[in-house]
């Protein structure tokens, strides 16, 4: 018999590359050594500093599995994921903002941009200069994305964008913008633009008073009759099904990055409540506390290994959207339920913002609804096994 290994049941380490690690290493570094002394203050004060952008970029993080030609890391699916668990561990803003960049901005680009794109914006973004970010939702189009009514009209020598998108990750401060419209050049498909900052009619707000999600700043986009030229387009992507495909491996860096949430807030919990006594013994000496530690390790270790085959998949072309879905779904639902735990196992001390998991379980509510909520995705497993669609 092998030995247990309480904190990596399935030994997770032994099943990565040496590559694999050292991006582990360099994120969970940079992580710990730099974002966590300040996501505190950055927590309370609801600020995005541009910097981390310009740090992340700096080491290599950000659009890490675009090829080293393309100025990426050319890092398989799992090294991507292994970096958004260490930025999750300190808080899912600081993932929100790096899953937008490098997969909803930049992987996009790469895999359905024309050559003069990826030339024009791949550079700033993966160095972290410029900020990207990706605009579907609208406010009267959430869950149901096909329900937009931002539209792209024809005009001579490119389109024109009329409309208002919400909820819109680094929006405030973003200088290109992935925006989805309606095309009426394209028999009314879905299709994408490339917007940059100052382009007329283009306008941002923030969002504020969120009471998660604080370190990712979030606006609205609103499109004023906004003129492109015909190369705004982005070529490669069309409809729902090509939005899917934008979105699969940002949900794919989630269902991996939560587990690191996840694994905060299980190992505080442990150290709190061996730390902690009343009743004469430890908290962690009764029955109740050790049966919720065995579910949060029982749920990040199954969590973690599904992500890791799930990353694989992605890297031989092989993942479906439904297990996206299925991984999305279950490691963000079992996250914010570990995290909620965890707070509970802190008592009051469990609502300061200095012991980080009521922070981790606020940020996780949102990590649940956005990307397709939890209840969405079981929609999308149900039409999967009964063939019958529930929703639209
Ligand atoms: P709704 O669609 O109105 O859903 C409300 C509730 O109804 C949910 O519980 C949902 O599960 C349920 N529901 C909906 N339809 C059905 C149905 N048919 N059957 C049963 N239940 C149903 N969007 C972007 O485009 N880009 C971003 O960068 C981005 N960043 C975000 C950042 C934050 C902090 C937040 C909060 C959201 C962000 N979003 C972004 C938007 C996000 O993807 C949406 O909030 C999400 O898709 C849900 O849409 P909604 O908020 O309109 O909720």
């Amino acid at each position: 018999g092998g030995s247990f290994h309480w904190d990596d049941p399935f030994q997770l380490d032994d099943q990565l590359t040496e590559e694999e690690r050292l991006i582990r290493d360099t994120a969970r570094a940079y992580a710990q050594d730099r974002l966590m002394p300040r996501v505190v203050r950055d927590y309370l004060d609801e600020t995005t500093d541009r910097a981390i952008f310009r740090e992340m970029g700096e080491l290599g993080l950000l659009g890490v599995t675009l090829p080293e030609a393309q100025g990426g890391a050319g890092a398989t699916h799992v090294g991507y994921g292994l970096v958004a668990r260490e930025l999750d561990r300190v808080d899912s803003g600081f993932r929100t903002l790096m899953s937008v960049q490098s997969s909803l901005v930049a992987y996009p680009i790469f895999h359905f941009g024309s050559d003069r794109q990826r030339a024009a914006f791949l550079p700033g973004l993966v160095s972290g200069e410029r900020i990207g970010c990706f605009g579907l939702t609208e406010p009267d189009a959430g869950s149901d994305p096909a329900g937009m009514t931002t539209r792209a009209d024809k005009v001579d020598g490119g389109y024109r964008l009329t409309g208002a998108k919400t909820w819109i990750t680094n929006a405030p401060i973003a200088d290109l913008f992935l925006v989805w419209a309606r095309s009426a050049a394209h028999d009314g498909a879905l299709r994408a633009f490339l917007i940059e900052r100052g382009t007329a009619g283009l306008s941002t707000t923030a969002i504020k008073g969120k009471l998660s999600l604080r370190t990712s700043v979030t606006g609205e986009v609103v499109l004023d009759g906004v003129t492109v030229a015909e190369d705004a387009l982005l070529p490669g992507v069309a409809g729902m099904a090509g939005a899917s495909r934008c979105l699969a491996p940002a949900r794919y860096g989630i269902a991996f990055g939560v587990m690191g949430a996840a694994e905060d807030c299980w190992h505080r919990a442990r150290q709190y409540t061996l730390d902690r006594k009343q009743f004469g013994r430890p908290l962690a000496a009764t029955q109740l506390v050790q049966k919720k530690l065995a579910d949060m390790q029982t749920e990040i270790a199954l969590g973690l290994q599904g992500a890791l085959r799930l990353g694989r998949l992605m890297d031989q072309g092989r993942a479906s959207i439904e297990l996206v879905s299925l991984m999305k779904r279950n490691n963000c639902g079992k996250a914010l339920d570990i995290a909620r735990a965890a707070r509970d196992l802190h008592g009051g001390n469990g609502i300061q913002v200095e012991y980080h998991v009521m922070r981790h379980a606020q940020n996780l509510e949102t990590v649940n609804t956005y990307e397709g909520t939890h209840d969405i995705h079981a929609l999308v497993l149900g039409r999967a096994q009964t063939g019958i669609k529930a929703f639209g």
